[in-house]
């Protein structure tokens, strides 16, 4: 028996919650005193395959074939669960991300095995896997033990740590071929328009969010521009996605994202406690609101009481002399 993480990486670039999948199913192998393996699906990745011993992967399952260049939901979950067969895998964790939802179900489908998506907990109790996620919109956790003999977890960005990167560690690499037919095709990612140029939120260092304090989508170029300055994401509160002023691929929150950056900043934020599911993990937070009694002061550690539309353009002119004179 094994363990089997799946490494999602995009056109050659390992996400970040691959990282935190890696490092997570390496703790748990040991936990467990079972083999572990990353998997690796896609094309051209003979480079990069063994940079995932600096999360803790020792070995590597490579499956580099040319039709698997772009994303594929039902080819990719056919060689996640080739490898899984190979290796006797009791448990495969998936990062719960776009890719990973869409590969997670179908991969528990194949294996005959226990699901369970969007963990935000995962623990081994006398032997067994514990699983915590949130239901009914994050209002309340359930915990889940598993009968079924296998397991598919998927777990939520951003929650599980990766820990810091041994640069000189490298993973074993052992290549496997799966047979992909065209019916395994049938469904593919042509292009990725949404994240085109732009970062993304759930993998920046540095996040700029904007809530309903700032009126109207035409108001957003604030935001846009104080973090285009800091080199970091435009978020956005549930209620500015809602209200359709920007795409939902922002969304900070409970339902939304779960981010962890270095600085988040939250202007015209109240800060609910949805919204706060989904920062307050972040390492500094500054809060610019007008409402000193808003309730996002209580997480921040600096807050600035005070109309965005005086604040931001004061701050982009300050980083515009400063940072970027
Ligand atoms: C099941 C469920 C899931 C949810 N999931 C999410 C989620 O994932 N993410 C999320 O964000 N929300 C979520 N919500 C919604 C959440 O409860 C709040 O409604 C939402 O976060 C409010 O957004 P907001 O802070 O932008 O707006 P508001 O609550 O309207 O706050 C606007 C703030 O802007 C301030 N303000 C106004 N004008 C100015 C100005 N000129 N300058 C500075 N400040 C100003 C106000 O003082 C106020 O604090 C969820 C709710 C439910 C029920």
């Amino acid at each position: 028996m094994s363990i089997i993480a799946y490494a999602e990486q995009r056109d050659g670039v390992f996400r970040k919650s691959a990282f935190e999948v890696v490092r997570k199913a390496s703790e748990l192998a040991r936990e467990l005193g079972l083999p572990f393996y990353a998997v690796v699906i896609g094309s051209g990745l003979t480079e990069v395959a063994p940079s995932l011993g600096a999360y803790g992967a020792e070995r590597v399952l490579l499956i580099d074939q040319p039709e698997l260049a772009s994303f594929a939901p039902a080819a990719y979950a056919k060689a996640l669960s080739a490898a899984a067969e190979a290796k006797r895998a009791r448990l495969v964790l998936v990062p719960a991300t776009a890719q990973g939802k869409d590969i997670a179900p179908r991969l528990a489908v194949r294996l005959d095995a226990a699901f369970a998506p969007d963990v935000t907990g995962l623990r081994v109790e006398n032997g067994s896997l514990v699983a915590v996620r949130p239901v009914y919109s994050g209002k309340a956790f359930a915990t889940l033990a598993f009968e079924a003999e296998r397991q598919v977890i998927s777990l939520r960005p951003n929650v599980f740590p990766a820990g810091a990167p041994e640069d000189d560690r490298r993973a074993q690499v052992e290549p496997f071929a799966v047979s992909i037919e065209e019916a395994d095709l049938r469904g593919r990612a042509l292009e990725i328009v949404a994240s085109a140029g732009k970062l993304d939120v759930a993998e920046a260092d540095i996040v700029v969010s904007g809530g309903r304090g700032l009126k109207g989508p035409e108001n957003f170029w604030m935001i846009e521009e104080l973090a285009a300055l800091l080199g970091g994401a435009v978020g956005a509160s549930r209620a500015v996605v809602d209200a359709g002023w920007r795409p939902h691929a922002e969304q900070v929150g409970q339902t939304g994202k779960v981010v962890t950056p270095k600085l988040y900043v939250a202007v015209g934020i109240s800060g609910a406690i949805q919204h706060l599911a989904g920062m307050s993990g972040s390492k500094v937070i500054v809060a610019i609101n007008k409402d000193p009694e808003a309730p996002i002061f209580q997480v921040a550690d600096y807050g600035i009481v005070g109309d965005a539309f005086e604040v931001v353009p004061q701050l982009i002119e300050v980083l515009k002399k400063t940072v970027h004179p």
